[in-house]
């Protein structure tokens, strides 16, 4: 399409020192640019560019509205609409999705999306529309159902028409709490593991989409479906800093084999359209289940996570790289 939006839009999310780092006496490595979406490494030359930048003190609604709100139009034009958070354990990944929800003001993403969709809705008379719920977690390669009333393992199957979850649980929603209660179900059986660096760690990927299907209302055969995916990474850090042995390390490195495909699939969407014909996204699982929301009629913003502290330097260059190679 002419008017597609830009494919693919990196937000850098810098969250504050926490209380444990205030505690160590840590310093901070980054500094924000002002009136540029631009970061610098103290100390260095290093300049980072995204399309967004976001310094500690940028409160979870500024962050919202400035970033995310206006992709939902997206979605009710019939764009699917992906939404990444990036970075190491404890950057800030299911504080900004909202995957963990809360009910004030440190709410995040999925359930400020969850309302305003909801808003839109109501808005848009001219069209009737059905919408479900999915809730996946991604862990050593395997699919699990959060949605089913036993957590179970799903897997992928190609066909003509696209990716399926042959058993997926998709919920029917009709308003904001029925979709939150969704949210909070899925994330209570979500797998977590304690390792060295953070005992709430998760190794996994959890995948929350929204389908949204709409039907206009006096003309039956105008209609259109999007998909809404928001995605909380598994932590990006390497195995070496999470001490992880044995079981653990298996974890990690297929862990990295989903970020890897990723980075590999978004870099290549940021290049010249001639390229584009060489993305593999057969590489993981996350590439695969996401293969029809990455490039083509869909709209990416990754959210780079990172730490301002120093001791977190260089897991923060990493994430900055790899943000870098996604624009
Ligand atoms: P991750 O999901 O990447 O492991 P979390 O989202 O759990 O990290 O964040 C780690 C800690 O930092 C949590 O205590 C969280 O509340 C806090 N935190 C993260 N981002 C922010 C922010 N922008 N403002 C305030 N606190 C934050
Ligand atoms: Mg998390």
């Amino acid at each position: 399409m002419d008017d597609s939006p830009t494919t693919v839009q990196v937000a850098l999310r810098i969250r504050p020192l926490v209380e444990t780092e205030i505690m160590r006496g840590c310093q901070l490595c980054l500094q924000t640019v002002p009136g540029e979406p631009q970061v610098q490494v103290l100390g260095t030359e290093n300049v980072f560019t995204y399309n967004y930048v976001f310094g500690p003190d940028e409160s979870q609604v500024e962050f919202y509205s400035r970033s995310v709100k206006n992709l939902l139009s997206c979605l009710f034009k019939g764009y699917n609409v992906t939404i990444l958070a990036y970075g190491q354990t404890g950057s800030g990944k299911t504080f900004s999705m909202g995957t963990t929800y809360t009910a004030d003001d440190n709410m995040g993403i999925i359930p400020r999306a969850v309302n305003d969709i909801f808003k839109r809705t109501e808005e848009l008379e001219d069209w009737d529309f059905k919408i479900t719920v999915s809730f996946i977690e991604l862990y050593k390669e395997q699919l699990f159902d959060l949605l089913a009333s036993n957590k179970c393992a799903v897997d992928i199957r190609e066909d003509g028409r696209g990716i399926h979850i042959p058993g997926l649980t998709e919920v029917p929603v009709t308003c904001q709490e029925d979709t939150i209660k969704c949210l909070i179900q899925g994330s209570a059986s979500r797998a977590t593991g304690a390792t060295a660096m953070n005992a709430q760690s998760s190794r996994s990927h959890a995948i929350f989409t929204i389908n949204i299907h709409q039907q206009k209302k006096d003309a039956p055969n105008t209609s259109m479906t999007a998909k809404f995916h928001l995605v909380d990474l598994a932590g990006s850090e390497r195995s070496k800093k999470t001490k992880a042995t044995g079981e653990r390390f298996k974890e990690g490195v297929n862990i990295n084999r989903g970020l890897l495909a990723l980075g590999n699939v978004i870099s290549a969407l940021g290049k010249e359209s001639t390229q584009k014909n060489y993305i593999s996204y057969r590489d993981s699982k996350l590439t695969r289940l996401l293969q029809d929301s990455l490039g083509g009629n869909s709209v990416t913003l990754m959210i780079a996570c990172v730490s301002p502290a120093d001791y977190n330097l260089e897991e923060t260059l990493s994430t900055l790289r790899y943000a870098d190679r996604a624009k």
